[in-house]
């Protein structure tokens, strides 16, 4: 027999967008222009971008084509249709509805099934899915395994939940007190870990032992189902398609950001089974979103998402591109760097506690080393840390959480990992360099009010830039 084939890189480039590197200097004052803050920057400013994956992917020559002959048309649009049997044939839900991004199908979708006091058990909600679930009187009550709330230890499906863990929880509350149970996939704990399909279909056996829906959060559905194939007993022989077909089968409806595993820069959608859900869904669609057959997106932009959902169930893509976050994972542990495992499917995190153990842990590590990523080579990572979860709201205190991360996000289908092989090396010169030097981080000059971690800025407590002058 042959030996199996090599890795390929399943597309080329056709259409290029050129990119550039500020010298040093350039970047150390712009940055200190920022406040520290990355979300201050501009685009332009930035070399190589890894703030997220939502929306930063690049589209395929048949989308592009597509895009085309979309049908803007205000109610019935052709490319709604197309769209609506896309989705009928990658996942088996019936009926689609069409919103500009997820949180806007959450919004809808909260809207018509939280009442007050309701909760929504679930995997690590999305911080905008928590947020929409509270907005409408209800809350988000993680079930995530054990497994899945540490940064160490190997598990296969640390985004699995927690069945005992459900059970007591709709046994605690009261089943008629759930709106719905919520399952993420991939979760995002830890940079997207997967979801297996046992556990999925026993969320399915408990709810329907309760009389409950049970809804897919399906942001990254097709790398969930990659990672079903490549690590779950019973699917190596299973087509991707096949997969998806059988982790929707489990439920009744689904959310999607359609930014992630839709491969567009914009767009996401609700679809239901259920008729008289479907009709319940249309007012709240119209008021917040648009007619219930475009709501919130364009011709070109249904067509796109329509391609999208085929292009991203395409094996050779899905090994790529989970092969490549996984192998530039490797590369930092390489090089010492400590990050979390296992390696997700769009993400890798840096344990900035671990990383600079010098400094302070009220000086937010993980804001220093996304800081010190942009000067030393251009990059742009995000803080998961301090900064971001806030401060209790009761006490007014600043939540410390489990991990301070910083999180090098990959886009989709953009860089080469040439690209990525360049960012490891500018990880290891600041940890070679600063690492174990560093004996002080950042305080804030303004702490903006609420969601602070957009606004905010931040100064240098003095000496935390390792003695090479350029700040006081
Ligand atoms: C991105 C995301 C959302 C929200 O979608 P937007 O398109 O950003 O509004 C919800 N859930 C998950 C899991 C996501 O990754």
């Amino acid at each position: 027999m042959r030996k199996p084939e090599r890795q390929i890189i399943p597309y080329r480039a056709k259409v290029v967008e050129p990119i550039s590197l500020l010298p040093y200097e350039e970047r150390v004052r712009r940055i200190e222009a920022c406040g520290n803050n990355l979300f201050r920057l501009g685009s332009h400013e930035v070399y190589i971008d890894l703030i997220t994956d939502s929306g930063t992917g690049a589209l395929s020559v048949h989308q592009m084509g597509r895009m085309m002959i979309g049908d803007e048309a205000y109610a019935g649009s052709r490319s709604f249709f197309e769209m609506e049997r896309q989705i009928r044939e990658s996942m088996g839900y019936r009926y689609t509805i069409p919103v500009h991004q997820g949180r806007a199908g959450e919004r809808v979708f909260d809207f018509v099934l939280i009442k007050k006091h309701m909760i929504v058990p679930g995997n690590s909600h999305f911080d905008t899915t928590k947020a929409h679930i509270e907005f409408a009187g209800g809350r988000a009550i993680d079930c995530t395994i054990d497994a899945g709330r540490t940064s160490e230890g190997y598990h296969p499906f640390k985004g699995n939940i927690d069945i005992p863990r459900l059970e007591s929880v709709i046994r605690e509350y009261g089943a008629r007190h759930v709106a719905y149970v919520l399952v993420t996939v991939t979760c995002n704990s830890g940079g997207g870990q997967p979801v297996s399909m046992a556990n999925i279909r026993e969320v399915r056996r408990v709810a329907d032992q309760y009389g409950l829906l049970v809804v897919l959060d399906a942001a990254r559905f097709a790398e969930n189902a990659y990672f079903i194939k490549t690590r779950e007993t019973g699917y190596a022989h299973k087509s991707v398609p096949e997969i998806v077909q059988e982790m929707c089968s489990y439920t009744d409806a689904c959310i999607m950001s359609a930014k992630k595993d839709a491969l567009v820069p914009m767009g996401g959608f609700i679809a239901v089974r259920d008729d008289l859900l479907y009709e319940r869904l249309k007012a709240p669609t119209i008021l917040f979103e648009g007619f219930y057959t475009y709501g919130g997106m364009s011709g070109a932009d249904m067509e796109a998402l329509a391609q999208g959902l085929r292009e991203v169930t395409d094996e050779s893509y899905l090994a790529y591109r989970i092969g490549q976050v996984r192998r530039f994972g490797e590369l930092l542990q390489k090089f010492g760097v400590p990050i979390v495992e296992p390696i997700g499917g769009h993400a890798v995190f840096i344990d900035a506690r671990k990383f600079f153990p010098g400094v302070p842990e009220d000086e937010f590590p993980a804001q220093l080393l996304c800081a010190e990523l942009y000067k030393e080579g251009g990059v742009r990572a995000v803080e998961v840390g301090s900064v971001l979860i806030g401060r209790d709201p009761d006490t007014g205190e600043n939540i410390r959480p489990n991990l301070d991360l910083c999180r090098v996000t990959i886009p989709r289908r953009v860089y080469t990992f040439e690209h990525l092989e360049y960012v490891a090396d500018v990880i290891r010169s600041v940890f070679e360099e600063k690492g174990p030097k560093l004996r002080h981080g950042l305080r804030f000059e303004v702490e903006a009010p609420g969601i602070r971690h957009f606004a905010s800025t931040f100064r240098y407590v003095r000496g935390a830039d390792g003695g090479t002058g350029d700040l006081p």
